[in-house]
């Protein structure tokens, strides 16, 4: 008898689904593994198994026990552990405490008792045959050594099921390893493994059965010893691409596909200790993808070219004229604009309307140019953004914070529109956007490029790179390491992420 059944689960967020009728089943200490692109419904499924995410369809069935409404208390009690992403420790504390408190709690001492709270931890941590010292201060410790300790915290609550929610994102080739070692020891416990990946080799690795979601739907589930890359990559993605792909087409109509002067052009740009040896052109009217795993420098080019982290070294030239980008201003005078991967802290005022959004961003240019304010041509160059971008609201006047995700990122885009922007950096354009609101946003970003806009996508989301970038290079550990171009498609740029470290 299988320990977790999920069946039939279906769970929808405002209208959209993100899981569809999917079912998976879980053995004693077996050891699974649930696969799937960005957005594909990992997370979401594990919310579910633990509770915290109640499905809109369908039932779990733990331990023998059916639920229709598992609460997060009823999954901890009938054994399931979950690992987030972010570990769940208190960084301030040490790793007995972290280990340990909960345990003192629950048995609602009022004085911790120190000397049994190490006894605890030490167990604990020999348990996974890991030293680490009871004392050190967990926010001061790697990552691999957090992920330890938040298993062995999950093994002390009993855990029969452990999932781990991209457990290897951070992790080197050799901290895989002992975390492969541990779940190894685990499974001769009985106690079973949830990994969730997205990289295929350390899925065939590990696990013994697999289950692969593509858009929310259980696309393929076996033993794992029936895939081999290849398959799991197809599975995966999918060869039907949905929605058109981008097509650029050169402006400058020679034939020699170069487009002409290049909008924005990087040499060698290097940032000490973040990044070196980037060079790219960006002409107009293309949309170039960047990309590569968590850490590898993406997001700090894209500070660097909008002036807030400034470069150390190398050039950047935009229309040809070199420009030395060395402040927010000096980018934005270069016509470079930049939408943020948290557009919630970096790029809105929430508490303002729409229209004082956008207008602080063309505030400048109106008074330059003119010595007042034109407060009608403002009113009508907003309200001609808030049309062109189809933001969805009831008035122009209403305050940003009530907006969906999707139409906060319209009002960011507005914004830098408004001002006359060349050169578009984004990063992350469609995290945390519902499906709808991101097919949009990619129409909007072609159009903007047909009209000569040079577009840079700082990305992870391999769907959304394929679709809509004419060309996408992998950056890895601060360097550009591949360019992909008319070669460019799903199973190939999933296959050159999972040879990634
Ligand atoms: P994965 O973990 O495979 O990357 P997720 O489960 O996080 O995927 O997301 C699946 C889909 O559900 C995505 O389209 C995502 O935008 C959407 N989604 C996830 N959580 C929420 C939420 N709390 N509210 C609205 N949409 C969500
Ligand atoms: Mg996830």
């Amino acid at each position: 008898m299988s320990f977790v059944e999920v069946q039939h689960i279906h769970k929808r967020f405002s209208g959209v689904y993100a899981l569809r009728d999917v079912s998976l089943s879980i053995g004693r200490g077996e050891i699974h593994c649930l696969a799937g692109e960005n957005g594909s419904g990992k997370s979401t499924l594990i919310k579910v198994i633990a509770g915290v995410y109640r499905p809109d369809e369908g039932r779990l069935v733990i331990d023998g026990v059916p639920y229709s409404r598992l609460t997060p208390i009823d999954a901890i009690r009938s054994g399931v552990q979950v690992i987030y992403q972010d570990f769940s420790l208190f960084p301030n504390l040490t790793v007995a405490e972290n280990l340990a408190l909960n345990t003192q709690l629950e048995q609602r001492r009022r004085l911790v008792n120190r000397p049994a709270m190490r006894r605890i931890a030490r167990r604990a941590l020999e348990r996974i045959k890991v030293d680490i010292p009871l004392e050190g201060v967990v926010g001061e410790l790697s990552t691999a050594d957090r992920q330890l300790i938040a298993i062995s915290r999950a093994l002390l609550h009993d855990a029969k099921l452990v999932i781990m929610d991209e457990p290897t994102t951070a992790l080197t080739q050799l901290e895989i390893r002992s975390l492969f070692d541990v779940i190894s020891d685990m499974k001769t416990e009985g106690i079973a493994t949830l990994f969730v990946s997205h990289k295929l080799r350390e899925v065939l690795d590990i696990s013994e059965n697999l289950t692969i979601l593509r858009n929310g739907r259980k696309a393929a589930e076996g033993a794992t010893d029936c895939f081999d890359e290849a398959t799991i990559a197809y599975r995966m993605t999918g060869r039907e691409v949905s929605g058109e792909r981008f097509h650029y087409k050169a402006p400058d109509g020679d034939g020699d596909g170069d487009g002409g002067e290049p909008v924005l052009s990087v040499k060698e740009l290097r940032r000490s200790g973040v990044f070196d040896g980037v060079s790219f052109d960006v002409h107009p009217g293309e949309i170039v993808g960047i990309t590569g795993l968590l850490g590898c420098g993406r997001s700090e080019l894209a500070l660097s070219l909008f002036g807030v982290l400034p470069a150390d070294g190398g050039r950047i030239a935009v229309s040809g004229g070199e420009v030395r980008i060395d402040s927010i201003q000096a980018a934005v005078a270069a016509g470079i604009s930049y939408l943020p991967e948290d557009r919630l802290t970096e790029g809105l005022f929430l508490e303002q309307t729409i229209s004082r959004n956008i207008f602080v961003s063309i505030l400048d240019r109106m008074r330059t140019a003119l010595f007042f304010i034109d407060f009608n041509a403002v009113r009508s160059l907003v309200k001609r953004w808030i049309r062109e971008l189809s933001i969805g609201a009831p008035s122009s006047e209403v305050p940003v914070r009530t907006l969906s995700g999707g139409n906060q990122q319209r009002v960011v885009l507005a914004r830098w529109l408004a001002a006359g922007a060349r050169v578009l950096l984004l990063n992350g354009p469609t995290v945390g956007v519902d499906v709808g609101s991101k097919e949009e946003i990619h129409e909007r970003l072609r159009t903007l490029a047909a009209g000569g806009t040079a577009v840079v996508m700082m990305s992870d989301d391999i769907p959304e790179l394929v679709q809509n970038c004419n060309r996408v290079f992998v950056m890895h550990k601060g360097r550009f390491v591949h360019e992909f171009g008319d070669e460019l498609d799903e199973a190939a740029l999933t296959a050159w992420f999972a040879g990634l470290e």
